[in-house]
This record gives structure tokens, C-alpha cells and sequence, in this order.
């Protein structure tokens, strides 16, 4: 099985939504996606790490990689700094995406017990452009005081990973 995992946004060059201790979205999505292939390497997928400062960049190296799977992770990010929760989006309803969306979201909220925004659609260009299916996971809003806290806490951020993971090996479970 084929996995790409793409941390969101490019450190040194898109921070990403910027918290108020000055956590970096980039920092944490690098993060995330060094330990999420990890674990799915440790049960013998074959997974690509993808994180560039251009879209068509990481569209481009899953689709070359030639993903099964494409999963990209970010921190949300609101004015109102109340928002939490996690929310993960895919292109459309009705297919594999939405699956995998749903699969990831239940984990991560069953782990972390952040609160649940749901899965939701997005014409994101990294889930549209990508050729197979593919959803994008919002992990939790850095711009809120106690999801930044769990974004900076590295024993958190193992547990969004193990969840993500989970997530993948479910829906594979079930059968794509
Ligand atoms: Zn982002």
C-alpha cells in the first residue's frame, strides 16, 4: 500500500497559522508527518513524506509516488479564538475519501477526545488534484489557548499520529 503524507505548509518559508506562544503550524505539521510514517512504515506500507512551499509541488510528488492514499495534515486557524475541535475534509461525498475522512476523524477524536467538528468538503487543491483519494486533517485550531497546548505537547502530538494512522489501517481493514 502506497501512503502520501504531506505536512502542511514549509518552515523557513509558510509558517502556517502562528499561535499565540508562537507555535508554528509548519513546525507541528513536520512533526506530525515524520511520526505518522513512521508508524505506518513499522506495519510495512510504503510511505512518501511530502511537505513543499507549492501546491502543484505536492500534488505533483504524489501523483509521481504513485499514492493510494493522500493525507495532508494542518492546524486550523480562526479569528475567533474560541473555534476548537477537529475537522478533516475530503474533495467529495459518497467515495473512498469521505471514508478515510471518517475513519481518521473517529480515531482522532476517540484518542484525544478534541471536539468533534465533523467531516466536512472542501475544493482544496491538494485533495482535488491529487489522483486517488485523498482528504486533508485539521488537527486542532492553533489559534485556541488549550488546542495550542496540545499541538505543543510532543506526548499529544504522538497520539494525533498513532490516531491518523489508525485512521489509514482501519479503512484499509475494511477494504478501500
Ligand atoms: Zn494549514
Amino acid at each position: 500500500m502506497k501512503i502520501a503524507i504531506n505536512g502542511g505548509h514549509y518552515p523557513g518559508l509558510d509558517s502556517g497559522a502562528v499561535g499565540a506562544t508562537g507555535l508554528q503550524e509548519a513546525i507541528v505539521t513536520q512533526d506530525l508527518m515524520k511520526r505518522v510514517a513512521r508508524y505506518l512504515r513499522t506495519v510495512w506500507y510504503d510511505v512518501t513524506e511530502i511537505q513543499e512551499n507549492e501546491l502543484y509541488q505536492i500534488t505533483d510528488a504524489s501523483n509521481n509516488f504513485g499514492a493510494e492514499l493522500f493525507i495532508s495534515i494542518h492546524c486550523n486557524s480562526a479569528a475567533s479564538t474560541s473555534a476548537r475541535g477537529t475537522e478533516t475534509y475530503c474533495y467529495q461525498l459518497g467515495g473512498v475519501g469521505e471514508r478515510l475522512a471518517g475513519c481518521i476523524q473517529s480515531q482522532i477524536i476517540k484518542s484525544l477526545g478534541t471536539v468533534d467538528r465533523g467531516v466536512k468538503t472542501a475544493n482544496f487543491a491538494v485533495i482535488r488534484d491529487t489522483d486517488c483519494p485523498a482528504v486533508l486533517v485539521e488537527t486542532a485550531f492553533i489559534s485556541n489557548k488549550e488546542d495550542e497546548k496540545l499541538l505543543a505537547d510532543s506526548t499529544k502530538r504522538d497520539e494525533f499520529a498513532k490516531a491518523i494512522a489508525r485512521g489509514i489501517t482501519d479503512l484499509v481493514a475494511m477494504g478501500l
